[in-house]
């Protein structure tokens, strides 16, 4: 039985979090078992809101370090960043000329940063979902992890691609969404997404110490003032993190905390000795990837060079389709 295609692209952000992990990471590499996976780290989608260039290649090398220690393999998944098979922009152009542009604006994310920055609405990001879609189908993927959040932009996605089919041939699958089981991963605020720009992430290479360290700033249960107070764990973003990296222990967790038998400082102590436990390997196979010199950008010309022959392929079908070969 042919096997389905995976897509899925990442904006540069260098070292990954474990929320990163949680949130997609984790499921990328779950699903290289079932799928033909391609992933792909969006240079050009970073440039929409990003000023500042100087840090780009670092960031890409770090985030694939990150994804090969993580268990992406590159002999069974397609790892490549998007500006090196042009053939994106070449899609995306064509594309543009098929999606009717009152699609776009009612985008709800598009509306909501035109409000935020109004003096920074610039063409690239209007036309963020049309190089998403070139993305996606320029490599036929079927099958698109995604939070509950992106199920917009995939079915603009869907939309566009039946579009091109409905205009000119049946070319491209309308891709279907895979919804991730732990998309949303709060940040030590216990607020907010787990975000670098927030400050409210541990990175998955930061060394015990510095985890430790940034556990014991993680917000808690804000009713629970002095160590006596029972603790609601439900409502307590450490706690949260327990269900990923101490789930042998969690239910005797909760009970101590509604207990008052145990106090915030050891439950942050017990949760970091969990996540430095499970990245422990992670931490070694990375060092060894580190070690190993041209490694990473071996991994990335041969992921360039495989999706470089699909997306050929595809862009040839749509110009014959549109006459312009
Ligand atoms: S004891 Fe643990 S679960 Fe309970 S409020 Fe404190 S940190 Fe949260």
């Amino acid at each position: 039985m042919m096997k389905g295609r995976v897509f899925s692209g990442a904006r540069p952000t260098g070292r990954q979090h474990i929320g990163n992990y949680l949130g997609a990471i984790q499921n990328y590499v779950e699903l290289q078992k079932e799928y033909d996976c391609i992933y792909c780290i969006v240079d050009i989608h970073a440039l929409t809101t990003m000023e500042d260039v100087a840090g780009m290649q670092s960031n890409i090398r770090e985030m694939m370090l990150d994804w090969l220690a993580a268990g992406l393999d590159p002999e069974r998944s397609i790892l490549f960043v998007q500006s090196h098979v042009p053939q994106v922009m070449e899609l995306h152009t064509l594309l543009s000329m098929v999606t009717p542009l009152g699609w776009l604006l009612r985008v709800p994310t598009f509306k909501e940063k035109a409000r935020m920055q109004p003096q920074n609405v610039k063409y690239g990001l209007l036309g963020y979902p049309v190089l998403m879609t070139a993305d996606i189908i320029l490599y036929k993927a079927d099958t698109v992890p995604v939070g509950e959040d992106q199920l917009p932009h995939l079915e603009l996605a869907r939309e566009i691609a039946r579009r091109f089919n409905n205009l000119f041939a049946p070319v491209f699958p309308e891709p279907q969404a895979k919804l991730t089981p732990y998309p949303l991963v709060l940040g030590l605020d216990g607020v907010n997404k787990m975000s670098k720009s927030l400050d409210n992430h541990i990175e998955m290479a930061a060394t015990p110490e510095e985890t430790q360290r940034r556990v014991m700033t993680a917000f808690t249960d804000p009713e629970r003032r002095y160590r006596q107070d029972p603790g609601r764990p439900e409502v307590c973003n450490v706690y949260r993190l327990h269900h990923s990296y101490n789930v042998d222990r969690l239910e005797g967790i909760g009970q101590q905390c509604r207990s008052a038998g145990i106090g915030c400082v050891d439950c942050k102590k017990l949760l970091a000795q969990g996540i430095n436990t499970a990245l422990e390997p992670f931490r070694e196979r990375r060092a060894a990837i580190t070690a190993r010199s041209g490694y990473v950008e071996e991994v990335l010309a041969d992921g360039a060079r495989r999706a470089h022959v699909i997306a050929e392929k595809t862009i040839r079908e749509v110009k014959e389709k549109m006459n312009l070969l």
